[in-house]
């Protein structure tokens, strides 16, 4: 790209934020506009309706009262959520439940599933209280957003989640403050940080950002903190009641362990699920059942990796070879994506993505984040590629590191493979891509 290109395509970037904030000064959250008719009309017409998929043991109940819309993230890819909300999930006292845990999941991608017909209560909030009223399920409907908690929602989500809602807020008579995210309703018993009953069991749609969903007049404080029923999470109450500084800041948070980043802040009551997994810096993985024997709560190095809900895609703690999670090559698949592996440096310089498609491409170069495909391979921290050529074969390239484990090799053929996993580096074909860890 010439000087000149980037000059010009940087004026057009000052443009476009220039117009941004102009525009968000003139159309401030009060006056986003409200759906047309044809908007949700049409976006009714699509929804997807998954109701024969609900389990038969799930009991209906009529819904009485309709008080709130409470918004959940799925902690997990779509299909992993669709089949959790229809046919249920283990519990962490080992029972089943029998689905039925939401009304419509929001794919990323913006299409809408019905999940369980309004009319019935949805066993979504569990554990639940709101301005003294308990068992918010029974007075609620519930709308699961798929992705996670710590990584954004999409355009497409908060373009359908928005008209579902204005949808259900007319048809019901709900203002703005009766939508609620779960981590703002649900509380949990007494545990090891709290003596009493307390918010912060869930953290589910924390991210959940209501200017973009339309969404103006909320809650300025926690009700039932106030009235002294719960415990505050400080946490939740910064992003939820916090000054704006302070939101910005927790929702940076990411799913990678921290000083200031727990297993608490990031899994909540899941913390020591054996769904919950911990990818410690070291390469090994931990169910969160076997974190205190083995690790013990605060022994958790700094940049553990926490990955939430893996029940439906088993990982399999034996295999110990490329993508399995321990060596430098990540696999995206359903509820991993680029985010729970890089973090904050998903979209770096020095992240690289092989996608399915035989593109190669560093963070900077990929725009569709919320399409790319299962099964795209990563590497995260490397400079490179050195193409092994006529002249320059593997060795020159990488030296001494040339049969390291974390020296990266990527194929005409599309295969991945680290130093260690190469016999013969002769017969690497010209063409091949060498990716050095950056120091
Ligand atoms: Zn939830």
């Amino acid at each position: 790209m010439s000087l000149n290109q980037n000059r010009h395509q940087n004026r057009i970037v000052c443009r476009i934020y220039f117009l941004a904030i102009l525009s968000f000064l003139f159309f401030l959250p009060e006056s986003v506009p409200a759906a047309s008719e044809y908007e949700r009309k049409s976006f009714q017409r699509a929804i997807i309706d998954y109701q024969r998929h609900l389990n038969p043991r799930f009991g209906k109940t009529p819904r009485n009262q309709t008080k709130y819309i409470i918004v959940h993230t799925s902690e997990s890819g779509l299909q992993s959520a669709l089949k959790t909300v229809s046919s249920g999930k283990r519990t962490h006292n080992g029972n089943r439940t029998f689905g039925g845990h939401a009304h419509y999941v929001i794919a990323r991608n913006g299409s809408a599933y019905r999940t369980l017909n309004i009319d019935y209560v949805a066993d979504h909030a569990g554990l639940s209280m709101w301005d003294g009223q308990t068992n918010i399920s029974k007075v609620s409907i519930g709308i699961e957003l798929v992705g996670y908690h710590y990584e954004p929602l999409t355009v497409q989500q908060y373009r359908s989640v928005k008209i579902l809602i204005k949808i259900l807020q007319s048809k019901y008579n709900l203002n703005d403050r009766a939508v609620l995210t779960h981590s703002q309703v649900a509380y949990g018993r007494p545990n090891q940080w709290f003596s009493g009953n307390h918010r912060g069991r869930k953290r589910c749609a924390k991210n959940f950002e209501r200017t973009r969903a339309g969404l103006g007049q909320t809650w300025y404080f926690d009700p039932d903190v106030r009235a002294g029923r719960l415990t505050e999470d400080k946490e939740l109450s910064a992003i939820f009641y916090g000054s704006p500084s302070v939101m910005v800041a927790s929702k940076a948070a990411t799913n990678v362990i921290s000083k200031t980043n727990t297993a608490w802040s990031i899994a909540g009551e899941d913390f020591n699920s054996a769904q919950t997994i911990y990818q410690l810096p070291g390469g090994q993985a931990i169910t969160g059942d076997k974190i205190e024997s083995m690790v013990g709560w605060s022994r958790i190095p700094p940049n553990t990796i926490v990955l939430l809900n893996q029940q439906n895609a088993p990982f399999d703690l034996s295999r110990n070879e490329t993508g399995s999670g321990t060596g430098p090559i990540k696999i995206i698949s359903d509820g991993k994506t680029a985010w729970s592996f890089a973090g904050r440096k998903y979209n770096s310089r020095s992240t690289f993505y092989f996608l399915p498609s035989g593109m190669v491409a560093d963070g900077t170069r990929i725009s569709a984040w919320d399409d790319l495909p299962s099964q795209t391979r990563l590497i995260i921290g490397y400079h490179g590629p050195f193409t092994i050529n006529k002249s320059r074969k593997a060795h020159c390239i990488a030296g001494h590191r040339i049969r390291d484990e974390r020296t990266v090799y990527y194929l005409p053929s599309r295969q991945v493979y680290t130093g260690n996993k190469i016999s013969d580096f002769s017969g690497l074909p010209h063409g091949t891509m060498v990716f050095l860890p950056a120091l």
